[in-house]
């Protein structure tokens, strides 16, 4: 059983549920928290304040009148176990164990009365000692005092099934809290705010608007009600596929501000490819952190340029070889490059082009599956301001030519933009920039020093721009999740289908069953139609305790 086979217009409120909040292992402060109708009684049970004179009592006093006489049994004012600390406030005081009255821990515990909570529910949080022997313990004894452990993400399922937060706003909570850079948090607390539920209720909103005017006139067909007016369902059709398209269109910034760019270096042995990925870290050193999965052959680390994450693939070459060995070296970089976002093809500037230079360039090329690869919007006038006129390609890359060149941001389809990096600009320059171009002709080319760190700037200004288009737009990237971007596909194919399906001047009840299923798609993100698996799926990725 998982908590959302519950149905959505079940009890919520039937038990009250206990997780410790905090991260595993040891910190100086870990809570333990607890949501629900009993959250009150069970915190009452393992907590005992500690008086602090006339001042205190005096507020547990007004707090027992205040909170109803349902909830605060009988007792004195000395701080005993049957009193409710006041509301949204630290109380000073003792865990026992209820049955053995062992003292625990001393914590700060905060009651906090429903409904202005995180669940909407009644919530105890418990701030004891960080230790996880400790914080198991106490959990044990809510468990011991009738509460149920909760399952990962639950206390933010219940936030959404008493309405406090939607669906998208429940997943900018994890979103939140697994920024990986200071965009990607943005992103997430405009998320929170409820911009992109704002945003999909406008789109929902239109396509209600339409749907409402044909079914009026189906189930009255013989009374008052005017057939509607094609231009004006046509219109609010548009209206609402416009701001799908709008959303769609910020998808693929969205992803990248909130996941990261994956940028791979590349290029043959020797040109400079792991010194720039030192480079490029060096520019925020105390935030790269590891990541983990490092292969022998590609080296991974991350760091933020213009608050963005980046992940950068040092590839260990992608020269041709016989070695089986080498071979799976040289796959593995393959895919580094087909998975990036962004590609920085390396030469050395100060010898002459070498035939490996050449070589690994016609593997990038082969790895571009689609001849005309989606033009990504932002990098577009970039690209399409240089001249396609390659100059003269050498003899030895003979496929220099034939393949179109790979534009498109995102993965999956085909290779990312490319930054030619003549590195080693602090020796006299013996590659020409026209050569350089000769290999990639509409690339960008910034001319690097590792060691003089002569061009790195522009280097990163060129990844923040191709990255973020150079245009950013924050307000149009909303929609950073996989799921999201799916819905929203979904509901711009049903409402382009509606359109056609006005234009072709079909019965209109064809163009209410689009409606719906275009709604439906919407009704997802914000979770209004969600269902019991799909809400089971997102939950599943929040951590315990959220
Ligand atoms: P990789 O094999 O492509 O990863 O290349 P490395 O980063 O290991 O560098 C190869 C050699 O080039 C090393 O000896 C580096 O010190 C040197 N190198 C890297 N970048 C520069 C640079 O900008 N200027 C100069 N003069 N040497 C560089």
């Amino acid at each position: 059983m998982t908590i959302a086979d519950t149905p959505v217009d079940a009890d919520p409120h039937a038990e009250t549920i206990v997780a410790i909040a905090t991260p595993p292992g040891v910190g100086a402060v870990g809570i333990v928290r607890l949501s629900g109708p009993r959250a009150f009684t069970i915190g009452r049970a393992l907590f005992r304040p500690v008086s602090r004179g006339a001042g205190a009592s005096a507020s547990a006093k007004a707090n027992r009148h205040a909170s109803g006489a349902g909830n605060v049994a009988d007792g004195s004012d000395d701080g005993s176990d049957d009193v409710t600390p006041p509301s949204h406030l630290l109380t000073y005081g003792r865990i026992v164990d209820p049955a053995s009255g062992e003292l625990v821990d001393e914590a700060l515990v905060a009651f906090m009365r429903a409904p202005h909570t995180y669940t909407r529910e009644d919530v105890v949080e418990i701030n004891a000692h960080g230790g996880p022997t400790l914080l198991r313990r106490i959990v044990g004894l809510a468990l011991a005092a009738g509460a149920r452990a909760a399952q990962p993400g639950e206390f933010t399922l219940r936030a959404f099934l008493h309405g406090r937060v939607d669906l998208a706003q429940a997943e900018a909570v994890m979103a939140l809290i697994n920024a990986e850079s200071d965009a990607a948090q943005r992103l997430a607390l405009r998320q929170l705010q409820g911009e992109l539920s704002a945003r999909v209720q406008a789109a929902r909103d239109a396509a209600l608007g339409a749907l409402t005017r044909i079914e009026a006139s189906i189930d009255f067909p013989d009374e008052e009600v005017p057939p509607p007016d094609p231009a004006e369902l046509a219109a609010l059709v548009a209206q609402a596929r416009g701001e799908v398209a709008r959303l769609l269109a910020g998808a693929d910034r969205g992803r990248i501000l909130r996941e990261g760019l994956r940028v791979a270096i590349v290029g043959r042995p020797n040109v400079g490819k792991s010194s720039l990925l030192n480079a490029l870290l060096g520019v925020e050193r105390a935030i790269v952190t590891p990541v983990a999965g490092t292969t022998r052959d590609t080296v991974e680390e991350s760091a933020q340029i213009g608050g963005v994450a980046l992940h950068l693939v040092d590839t260990a070459g992608l020269t041709p070889t016989t070695d089986p060995v080498e071979r799976l070296g040289v796959e593995r970089s393959r895919a580094a490059a087909r998975e990036a976002d962004l590609l920085i093809f390396a030469l050395d500037g100060s010898i002459p082009l070498t035939e490996l230079d050449y070589q690994a360039t016609g593997e990038l090329r082969d790895l571009t599956p689609d001849p005309f690869p989606q033009v990504w919007e932002g990098a577009k006038g970039r690209f399409v301001a240089l001249s396609d006129e390659s100059p003269a390609t050498p003899p030895s890359a003979p496929t220099a030519r034939e393949t179109p060149l790979p534009t498109g941001v995102g993965r999956g389809r085909g290779l990312g933009p490319l930054i030619l990096a003549l590195n080693k600009a602090d020796l006299p320059a013996v590659v020409s920039v026209a050569e350089a171009q000769a290999l990639w002709p509409r690339a960008q080319v910034v001319a690097t020093s590792t060691l003089t760190r002569e061009g790195m700037a522009a280097l990163e200004t060129a990844i923040g721009e191709l990255a973020l288009g150079g245009v950013a737009q924050p307000s149009d990237a909303l929609v950073s999740a996989a799921r999201q971007r799916d819905a929203l596909r979904r509901a711009d194919e049903q409402l382009a289908a509606a359109e056609t399906t006005l234009a072709d001047h079909l019965p209109l009840d064809f163009v209410s069953v689009d409606l719906r299923a275009a709604l439906e798609a919407l009704g997802e993100i914000t979770g209004e139609t969600a269902t019991g698996d799909l809400l089971d799926r997102i939950f599943a990725e929040f951590c315990i305790g959220k």
